[in-house]
């Protein structure tokens, strides 16, 4: 067994990224200022959008969009059930209706039909997620959408590209750089649009609903003159965190390269043990995984998830849980009445799944460790 415990995830930090920190400290200004645009600038160049608003959470982009899109009571949004409970708070927050869709059984995707067999008239967004770092059929998505608008949540997905393209190049997407995403600031998110309106309007909610955030290299800051247009909130990123991210994302091929070269050998690994089974690639389009996470199924008539989770514990291999589903959740059950059954490839993944470690510092090692230790547990 392993001496060391072995966590599921480990930011990578340079010594670029801590003297990137260092300059700021330095530099006299610590709030959101060059920094930020230098990070906004970055996101719009990867993927080839036009507008980029950076922020301290991808929870606070989903906030401030139902803000910007004025949802409220009567509409409703559809998502996956199978995502980061954040972003089905942040809809609830708005006052409008979560409308939960299932995923595929082997990729965790929402698809083209889980979609549209939930669309109303009353759909206002839907917010599905490039998941574990795979892109979802954006086209087919779009295709079933019609003129409803399609909010990408690309908290997974740095350096995942969908046909040719880096994630986000159109439309509006969402990303978190939060310490176990491939590319982190700490805490921090962003929202990327090519709406130069609805970016705007991020920008003034996400500094307490002032027309004027631009930072002035002039004035070193924002004219004290300028009004609140409506009641915002302050969900701005420290430059500090900033300079983390543009540091990052400059190591962004070799991080996901490294990541894509563990995920192969676990692959390669885990082949032959037929109660582990790790999540298929998406078909029928061509994609570049991010490889955010590496997910396995657990069915074993020996011992469920949860002991399989804590037995590798024991092992000193660490594990995490993308996700368990929203709507078997304490407040989704009692609020809206959900009961086990009406999401089943959500519900099997839920209570199935395991994310093994992967983060760019691992070693081939490692992942025998944890392959070695899987074997120990089944056995
Ligand atoms: C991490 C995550 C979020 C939220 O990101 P924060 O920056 O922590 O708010 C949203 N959606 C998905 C799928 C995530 O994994």
């Amino acid at each position: 067994m392993r001496k060391e415990f072995l966590p599921f995830t480990k930011p990578s930090i340079s010594e670029d990224d801590i003297q990137a920190v260092n300059n700021v400290l330095r530099s006299g200004w610590l709030t959101n200022g060059p920094q930020n645009q230098e990070l906004e600038k970055a996101l719009c160049e990867l993927s080839g959008n036009k507008y980029a608003v950076a922020l301290s959470s991808a929870t606070a982009a989903m906030h401030l969009l139902t803000k910007a899109m004025e949802l409220g009571p009567g509409d409703e949004v559809i998502l996956p059930s199978m995502t980061w409970v954040s972003m089905a708070n942040m809809v609830v927050q708005s006052g409008a209706t979560p409308v939960f869709c299932d995923v595929d059984r082997e990729t965790l995707l929402a698809t083209p039909e889980t979609i549209a067999e939930k669309i109303t008239p009353k759909t206002k967004m839907i917010l599905p997620v490039h998941f574990a770092g795979a892109p979802f059929d954006l086209d087919g998505v779009r295709k079933v959408a019609g003129d409803i608008p399609v909010v990408e949540d690309a908290a997974h997905a740095a350096g995942t590209y969908y046909k040719g393209k880096h994630i986000g190049s159109t439309g509006t997407a969402i990303f978190s750089f939060h310490a176990i995403k491939n590319i982190t600031t700490g805490e921090g998110g962003l929202f990327l649009s090519d709406n130069e309106k609805l970016a705007s309007d991020i920008r003034a909610w996400k500094f307490h609903g002032i027309g004027v955030d631009a930072f002035d290299r002039q004035n070193k800051g924002r004219s004290p003159q300028a009004e609140v247009m409506f009641p915002g909130f302050k969900y701005n990123l420290t430059d500090i965190c900033a300079a983390i991210g543009v540091s990052q994302l400059k190591r962004l091929e070799q991080i996901n390269a490294k990541r894509r070269e563990l995920a192969m050998l676990y692959r390669e690994l885990l082949a032959n043990i037929p109660e582990i089974r790790p999540l298929a690639d998406p078909e029928g389009y061509d994609f570049t995984h991010a490889w955010h996470l590496f997910i396995v199924r657990v069915d074993s008539p020996k011992l469920d998830r949860n002991a399989f989770m804590n037995e590798l514990k024991a092992e000193n291999i660490g594990t995490g849980l993308h996700f368990r589903c929203c709507h078997l959740q304490k407040f989704y059950r009692e609020t809206y009445g959900f009961t086990p059954g009406v999401l089943p490839a959500t519900e099997y993944n839920s209570d199935h799944i395991c994310s093994l470690p992967l983060f760019p510092d691992m070693t081939a090692d490692d992942v025998q460790d944890v392959v070695d230790a899987i074997k120990k547990v089944l056995a």
